[in-house]
């Protein structure tokens, strides 16, 4: 089996290619949620120690993390999948040790890190074109110039829509800036070790993943 980390900004995309590369190509895909929910729901003891972490409000720390990574791995494996997806780890220096150590253990490595460059301009457009109704709290995407649609869909109330706090230009790119400090070393750790793909992931979702897809499928030869 194959391992893929897949490294971007929120809003590059990964998710959307994830999904594409999982139904065609038939690899497993798997993301922090994901990852830490499935965990819950295979009832063992890790799952019940991780249930008690997250309703308590409390981040799940990086040795928890990836002893859930690490039951994925196997289950993976055992379901005899050819290629693995990480979507949203590893995303600090000490991860990537960490990622390695548990990859290590099963006889698996990192095969590649692909990269999803989008320009932060680009990212906060598409990330602040989130609109909330006010009436009945349902999220819907903008239009192309980034308008929110004139009726809910959800509720018919007009001129209702609204942009969270949390949407706004400036908090989007606050928050991208910090998400950039933390992972730029990642990318810059693989890139040392020569696994590195950077793609233009402001194209078409198609051309992205011809491109995302010749990656993995030279891997798999
Ligand atoms: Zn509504």
């Amino acid at each position: 089996m194959k391992v893929f980390v897949l490294l971007g900004a929120p809003g590059a995309g990964k998710g959307t290619q994830a999904a594409l590369v999982a139904s065609r190509l038939g690899a497993a895909h798997i993301s922090t949620g994901a990852l830490l929910r499935e965990e819950i729901k295979s009832g063992s003891a890790l799952g019940q120690k991780v249930k008690a972490i997250v309703e308590s409000g409390s981040l799940v720390d990086d040795q928890t993390l990836f002893e859930c990574c690490h039951g994925t791995l196997v289950r993976a494996k055992e379901a005899g999948k050819n290629s693995l997806l990480l979507d949203g780890v590893p995303r600090n220096l000490s991860q990537v040790r960490i990622l390695d150590e548990v990859l290590l253990k099963l006889n698996l490595k990192v095969d590649a890190a692909i990269d999803f460059e989008v320009s932060k301009d680009v990212l906060v457009a598409r990330l602040s074109n989130r609109w909330t109704c006010q009436k009945c709290s349902a999220v819907v995407s903008g239009n192309a110039e980034g308008l929110a649609p004139s009726s809910c869909a959800s509720c018919g109330a007009t001129h209702s829509y609204a942009r969270r706090k949390d949407d706004e230009p400036a908090a989007v790119a606050k928050r991208l800036g910090v998400y950039e400090a933390e992972t730029a070393p990642v990318s810059g750790d693989y890139q040392r070790q020569g696994l590195l793909h950077r793609l233009d992931a402001q194209r078409d979702p198609e051309m992205v993943y011809l491109d995302v897809a010749a990656v993995i499928t030279k891997k798999l030869k």
